[in-house]
């Protein structure tokens, strides 16, 4: 582990944001995707991230958007993970995010084989916490977390229930990606999606990483 107790809450403007789609059973189900044989794998750019507190732009190329709450982990040394056993050597911090997603217009390009970029990666569509040391108190295979909407809880996961564990996600990018200090993983959502609109007040919260709150304007 690396154990430096200040992860900075700045993210690098080249950092890479790889994301996971389908890593909880019950999400895929949700969406009627069959289950990945392997880890389904995206990108969005860093012009995606917006600090918590800061108010989202309702994304008016598309009608639904939809909020997924996922742990996300920072990386903090560079390199290609070769075995399961050092994977978590490469992880400094973990905070949560929202993989923010235009669900009309996502269903529209997964029907005509089209990349998911403009429904997933357009601006303010990664919201992201502040990051917490991920220090030997944090079980990466046992954090609790939640999405609320105006109050109303939406989402409750555990990344317990990840089909591909950090670990092993942090393998297979290596496979594709030598790994950079600040790049950051979007693990995955679990069940209860659900849509997000203008005057909506949404919150991402875990107990060992903290709470972080949006509003969605027009
Ligand atoms: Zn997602």
């Amino acid at each position: 582990m690396v154990t430096n107790s200040v992860v900075p809450g700045t993210v690098s403007a080249d950092a890479r944001i790889f994301c996971i789609g389908r890593n909880y059973a019950e999400h895929a189900a949700e969406l009627a995707n069959p289950l990945p044989a392997a880890p389904v794998i995206f990108m969005k750019p860093p012009s995606s991230l917006v600090r918590a507190g800061q108010p989202i732009h309702f994304p008016h190329h598309g009608q639904e958007l939809h909020h997924e709450v996922e742990l996300v982990v920072k990386i903090g040394r560079a390199g290609r993970v070769g075995a399961l056993d050092q994977a978590l050597s490469y992880v400094a911090g973990i905070s949560l995010g929202l993989d923010l997603t235009l669900r009309d217009l996502q269903q529209q390009l997964k029907q005509k084989g089209l990349p998911w970029e403009v429904a997933k990666a357009f601006d303010q569509s990664a919201p992201i916490g502040e990051f917490v040391a991920c220090d030997a108190s944090i079980d990466l295979g046992d954090i609790a977390f939640r999405c609320s909407v105006n109050g109303v809880q939406r989402q409750a996961g555990n990344s317990r229930d990840m089909i591909f564990p950090v670990a092993r996600l942090l393998v297979e990018l290596s496979r594709i990606w030598t790994l950079q200090p600040g790049d950051l993983l979007f693990t995955g959502t679990p069940a209860g999606v659900g849509p997000l609109r203008i005057g909506d007040r949404v919150e991402i919260a875990s107990d060992p990483i903290g709470s972080f709150a949006w509003s969605i304007v027009a």
